[in-house]
């Protein structure tokens, strides 16, 4: 790492700007902040730049909103164009957490810090600051939604069909997403109440990305559930549950159902209560979500940012390890969302209205 950063440093003084120099007719005392996010597949990251760019701007900061369409190498010259731009802060959602390293590096080489948002920049100490969720809770709460839907902890002995699907094996949160889920799910796989036909069980949790969904790509999930139901599950053989971990591979599992003409849903959870996914849990397709308000995420993030322009201490009351160093963190915390409690959490929440809801 010392060796990475002494290398970047010559680079650094050749392009950088150091944020001393104005741009695009700001003042030289205006904050420039970079956001670098990942993708725009998911609603999610649209609104997480939409809100994190309005509140930065109402702080009268200048803000410069990119979108990496989940390409790592446009995600880093992207980065490093907001480094030699002068920055001051860059907040980055990394597609991957350790390609992201050396362009954190060049920005904080030019003098300007990093956060790293909802997704940790791996294996650098040029991270400063990390706010995201609480990971673990996410995969637990998903989790945990299976064991009580069929009845796990009431002695129900099954055994029942579940099939799993991860993360992306790039994305550091997949790995945390598996884990929480399997704290609760590996012991039914181990005692045989719960097994899968497709036999797509890893061997641990640190296994994994061998069921990992490459970029949590919606149609890849769909193709890798119409294999393992079309092998599997066309017989009248009954599919229980689908651990999806995130509203895209619920997405991909539900549709395969749908297309299957089966007369019923598995259980099949989710993450981000993205809109057509809360329909689909109104329409009884899709079973739950792991809500995650991204708008207080945004929130959290740009006061951490305003605090650190005023000289204050910014809330990071946690730390995240990224390999080589203990960040500061900001955890929020999760809610799990199912037709119960849609519309108090989610419509009375102010998140989606009635109508978007499907309500
Ligand atoms: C985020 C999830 C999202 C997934 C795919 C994860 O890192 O935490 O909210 O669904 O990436 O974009």
């Amino acid at each position: 790492v010392i060796a990475a950063t002494a290398m970047l440093v010559p680079l650094a003084a050749c392009g950088g700007s150091r944020g001393t120099t104005t741009a695009g007719g700001s003042g030289s005392d205006t904050v420039k902040v970079g956001i670098s996010m990942p993708e725009q597949m998911l609603e999610r990251w649209k609104i997480d730049g939409e809100n994190l760019k309005k509140q930065l701007e109402g702080y009268g900061y200048d803000v410069t909103l990119q979108y990496a369409d989940g390409k790592t190498d446009l995600q880093t010259s992207q980065i490093q164009n907001m480094a030699n731009n002068g920055m001051n802060y860059v907040v980055i959602a990394s597609i991957d957490g350790t390609a992201t390293g050396a362009a954190a590096e060049q920005v904080a080489a030019n003098g300007g810090k990093v956060i790293a948002y909802d997704r940790l920049v791996m294996n650098t100490d040029a991270v400063d600051y990390y706010t995201t969720f609480s990971l673990e809770d996410v995969g637990r709460m998903q989790g945990e939604y299976i064991e009580q839907k069929l009845g796990l902890k009431d002695g129900q002995k099954g055994p029942f069909n579940v099939e799993l699907m991860a993360g992306s094996p790039t994305d550091n949160n997949a790995g945390y997403y598996f884990k929480g889920a399997w704290d609760v799910l590996g012991p039914y796989f181990k005692s045989g109440v719960l097994q899968s036909k497709s036999g797509k069980v890893p061997a641990s949790a640190d296994d994994w990305q061998s069921i990992g969904i490459d970029n949590w790509d919606r149609q890849k999930a769909q193709n890798e559930m119409e294999n393992r139901i079309n092998s599997f599950y066309n017989d009248g053989t009954k599919l229980d549950a689908v651990l999806a971990q995130n509203d895209a591979e619920a997405t991909g599992t539900y549709n395969t159902v749908e297309a299957a003409g089966w007369d019923y849903y598995p259980i099949i959870t989710g993450q981000d209560a993205e809109k057509a996914n809360v329909q689909a849990i109104v329409q009884g397709k899709q079973s739950m979500t792991v809500y995650k308000d991204t708008r207080e995420l945004a929130k959290a993030t740009a006061e951490m940012i305003k605090a650190l322009v005023e000289g204050k201490e910014p809330k990071a009351p946690d730390t995240f390890n990224n390999g080589v160093k203990d960040v500061p963190s900001q955890l929020l915390t999760p809610v799990t969302v199912d037709k119960d409690n849609l519309k108090k959490v989610l419509v009375d929440g102010g998140y989606i209205s009635a109508a978007d809801a499907g309500l």
